[in-house]
């Protein structure tokens, strides 16, 4: 699940680190009295929305007067706002967040993910801030430097001092960095952060040490231990297909492909999808109805796939092992009845009540073509979706 940058920001400073003081603002009229609150000359109107490189595509604005943040504001409020994390269809701003300007004299990248192979967060930095971090880590990866962090010792000060020493955060600096590190893994550890970012994390020209943008992933599994952040979710923000799948306890996400994909496990979804890629087809989604689907939830899941109107063929993968083929087979008869399918279905089944499950897809009278293993079912699902091309 993701956030905003101001309510990331909000729960960054409960953990000590430093940010502008700031209002989040849904009016132009919010924004300029929020400045007026703010007090200081300089202000800065940036758009919130759940995507990064909101500066580049027009989203971050400096205002040097109320005129200019009454401007600002105009402009960025419920702007399409395009950036190369949007995509070209963008994203409008629902609202705005004014902060207190700052003067910059340096920025820092830093950023904290779960590492798989070492089974810790890494906290990783670089003396390239404010820049797009990819770009960093492709042309010039010795710019950026690794801490792991052991789970029971947390984060050192001597790991601290090391790594922002190494992005050349100077001796004035430190003093200030070290707790504020130690904070930002400190609310990663605490909100089950998936990921975690300050880019740019500024030294100001008077040598404070503030973050001036922050990001905020939590892993989805433990968000039953955070009801304070589910709150913060922002559906504006969330593509509605996947909101309603989710609702029914789907994982689906959407792509560019013909060929729709129900299977039972994200692995053998993914399995599924590369298959498909591999006989020269395109899945048009990843979905995974879980382990425990009912006619009820296929039903569903057939409905969301069918809404796509690029849809040429349905490819459905299930081995039944705690669900047995014959329920998943009176859900697709179900389904397909219920839904008057108009593309081709593909089905393979393999595991518990295999014999009946195909018994029953048989008897139903509706048009499937039967598969016996992966790489047959990917073959005719591609061969149908071309055929209906
Ligand atoms: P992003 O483009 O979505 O990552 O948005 P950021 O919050 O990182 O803002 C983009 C850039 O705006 C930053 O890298 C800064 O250079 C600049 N910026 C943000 N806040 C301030 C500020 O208070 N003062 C100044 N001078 N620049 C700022
Ligand atoms: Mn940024």
């Amino acid at each position: 699940m993701k956030i905003h940058e101001y309510q990331a920001k909000a729960i960054l400073r409960q953990f000590g680190v430093a940010t502008p003081q700031g209002v989040p603002c849904f009016s132009v009229e919010e924004a300029v009295v929020a400045a007026c609150d703010l007090g200081g000359d300089v202000w800065v109107v940036k758009a919130q929305i759940y995507a990064g490189g909101r500066g580049k595509g027009g989203g971050v604005k400096v205002a040097r007067s109320l005129d200019e943040v009454r401007q600002y504001a105009n402009e960025i409020l419920n702007m399409k706002l395009v950036t190369h994390q949007t995509g070209p269809e963008g994203q409008i701003v629902h609202r705005l967040f004014v902060e207190q300007g700052v003067a910059i004299a340096k920025e820092f990248y830093v950023g904290m993910v779960v590492d798989r192979s070492s089974q810790r967060v890494c906290l990783m930095a670089s003396s390239e801030g404010g820049m797009e971090i990819e770009q960093v880590a492709a042309d010039t990866p010795e710019k950026i430097h690794k801490v792991f962090i052991d789970p029971i010792v947390g984060l050192t000060d001597q790991q601290s001092r090391e790594i922002a020493t190494k992005i050349g955060i100077s001796e004035q600096g430190i003093k200030e960095a070290i707790p504020l590190l130690q904070g930002f893994y400190q609310a990663f550890d605490q909100t089950d952060a998936s990921l975690s970012e300050i880019n740019p994390l500024t030294l100001t020209t008077d040598n404070q040490v503030i973050a001036l943008d922050a990001k905020m992933n939590f892993d989805d599994n433990a968000l039953f231990r955070h009801p304070d952040i589910v709150a913060l979710r922002d559906l504006d923000e969330e593509d509605p297909v996947e909101i309603e799948a989710s609702e029914h306890d789907l994982s689906y996400i959407p792509l560019d492909g013909n060929i729709g994909c129900l299977v039972n496990g994200a692995g053998l979804a993914m399995a599924t999808m590369d298959i498909i890629k591999l006989y020269g087809g395109n899945p048009a989604n990843f979905l995974d109805v879980g382990g425990g689907a009912t006619a009820e939830k296929v039903t569903e899941a057939f409905k969301l796939m069918l809404r796509n109107p690029k849809l040429q063929a349905i490819l459905v993968n299930i081995f039944g092992g705690i669900m047995k083929c014959d329920v998943i087979a009176e859900g697709i008869v179900m389904a397909a009845r219920e839904v008057q399918l108009t593309v081709p279905l593909i089905v393979r089944l393999e595991g518990t009540n295999v014999k009946l499950g195909k018994q029953i897809l048989e008897e139903s009278g509706l048009t499937i073509i039967s598969a016996d293993n992966m790489a047959d079912a990917a073959q005719k699902a591609v061969t149908a979706a071309a055929a209906e091309s």
